[in-house]
């Protein structure tokens, strides 16, 4: 076994993603090289500025002003490559209109990006399984990509005994030996809690029980938020969904696969024919980059923008610790959900099983959730009351600015799939152009 330090690029994920820090930082550019020709990193953008821009800058971070430049060089900047970033430049692109991306890593995609390594695609920023209802927006990344059938069913690890995924009839029969909806319903009735929940356990066992919550849920979401589910709110779990089919298939969505050749390759061809910047900090000099364009979309922290005059969000981070082991395949799957206090990671992905890559070695990632601490990226924003007031204060701010656009998971502070973010930027767009939402399907 080659331990994630040994390879080299075990620092893959370091969350400090700032240019220059080791692992991601020091990697060759994506794009460089690629041959398509299209797709263009500029190597100094500051060659199509008016001179007179280059001093910009802005006092009052909670009141930006709008730069007074009469011709701007492009129509949109766009601030962050990831899902939504990219989305809106391919169609403002698209529809004639001049777009430059910006973002402060060195490479495409945000939390989708990819790394091919020994073969395999490895998924960054943790897995990423594509699934929608929605045909328009299933539509749009197959311009991009051809997709596998890959289904996800992870499976649970709890006291050395593996569980299927979701909570399913396999599970039960896992848990309790029963073989009939009935009997399962019965097993779980029988163990509910029956009060006003107070609490997220008490919240979970209301709704599933007390074997499946000591089994599956209590550990795991203790390693997840880092408190006890005891001292965590109800309403974080609304729902558990019980499904009485012997069906392991995690999404309900009517379509679902993983971009064949990976999301880096899907974003490449996402963003051909678009300059795009990385290594760019927005904050650097947001003065000289709003002076740009006619109208700036930013999809990074809607709290940095506004120089967290009104608090900072909160948010929980991950690190991943990846390992190449020298035989073919480790786990048999996926994802492995680790649900006891046993480790204090939570799931294990073993990259090689999303696109059934053949490589005589195997990737496999740990997971650890982390406090989002200086330096570390933010990855699911903790949605508590507190903070949805911190954040409104933002947003209203944010109305209050017509030439900016803020989109996506950071810039509206909420867990987004990669479906609802393609969407929303898809609405977003359409509202530009003064035309109807798409209608949401349910997903
Ligand atoms: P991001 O991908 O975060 O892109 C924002 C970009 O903005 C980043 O690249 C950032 O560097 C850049 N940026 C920020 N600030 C600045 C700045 N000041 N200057 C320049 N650039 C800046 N969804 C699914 O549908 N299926 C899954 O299986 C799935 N798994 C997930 C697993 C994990 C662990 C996580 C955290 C998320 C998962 N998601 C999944 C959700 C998915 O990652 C998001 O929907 C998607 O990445 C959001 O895209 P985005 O453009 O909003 O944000």
């Amino acid at each position: 076994m080659e331990a994630g330090g040994s390879s080299g690029w075990s620092d893959l994920n370091n969350p400090a993603d700032s240019p220059g820090s080791p692992g991601l930082g020091a990697r060759p550019d994506p794009l460089r090289g690629c041959g398509k020709g299209s797709s263009r990193i500029l190597s100094d953008l500051r060659v199509t500025l008016p001179a007179g821009d280059w001093q910009a800058s802005v006092d009052d971070p909670c009141n930006p002003g709008e730069t007074a430049t009469s011709e701007r060089s492009y129509d949109y900047l766009i601030v962050g490559c990831g899902l939504y970033g990219a989305t809106f430049a391919r169609l403002a692109t698209d529809a004639g209109l001049r777009c430059v991306v910006i973002d402060k890593r060195p490479h495409l995609g945000g939390n989708c990006h990819t790394e091919n390594r020994h073969g395999i695609n490895v998924h960054t920023y943790g897995a990423h399984i594509f699934h929608t209802s929605n045909r328009a927006v299933w539509d749009f990344v197959h311009r991009f990509a051809e997709f596998n059938s890959y289904i996800n069913s992870p499976k649970a690890l709890s006291s050395g005994r593996l569980y299927s995924l979701p909570f399913n009839m396999n599970t039960f029969h896992e848990l309790w030996q029963v073989r009939t909806p009935e009997q399962a319903r019965a097993r779980i009735e029988e163990q509910r809690f029956r009060g006003e929940p107070s609490n997220l356990e008490e919240q979970a066992l209301s709704l599933v029980g007390s074997d499946i919550y000591n089994t599956l849920i209590r550990d795991y979401t203790k390693k997840q938020w880092g408190r006890h589910p005891r001292e965590l709110p109800a309403f974080i779990i609304k729902r558990l969904p019980l499904r009485f089919t012997f069906n392991n298939n995690y999404f309900n969505d009517r379509y679902q696969g993983i971009p064949i050749g990976g999301y880096t390759a899907m974003f490449e061809r996402i963003l051909e024919g678009i300059e795009v910047r990385l290594h760019t900090d927005y904050f650097e000099n947001r003065g000289l980059f709003d002076s740009l364009a006619r109208r700036v979309v930013y999809t990074g922290c809607i709290d940095e923008f506004f120089g967290h005059c009104h608090g900072q969000l909160e948010y929980r981070s991950l690190e991943f610790e990846h390992d190449v082991h020298d035989h073919e395949n480790h786990q048999g799957n996926a994802v492995v959900n680790y649900c006891d206090d046993s480790v204090s990671y939570t799931r294990t992905i073993e990259h090689k099983h999303f696109e059934n890559s053949q490589s005589d070695v195997t990737v496999v990632t740990r997971e650890y959730p982390k406090d989002c601490t200086s330096g570390r990226i933010p990855y699911y924003p903790v949605n508590n009351e507190r903070n949805q007031k911190t954040y409104n204060h933002y947003k209203e701010r944010a109305a209050s600015m017509p030439s900016h656009i803020f989109g996506g998971r950071l810039s509206e502070y909420k867990y987004m799939d990669m479906h609802v973010v393609i969407e929303a930027a898809m609405n977003r767009f359409r509202t530009e152009c003064k035309q109807p939402a798409l209608v949401t399907a349910a997903s």
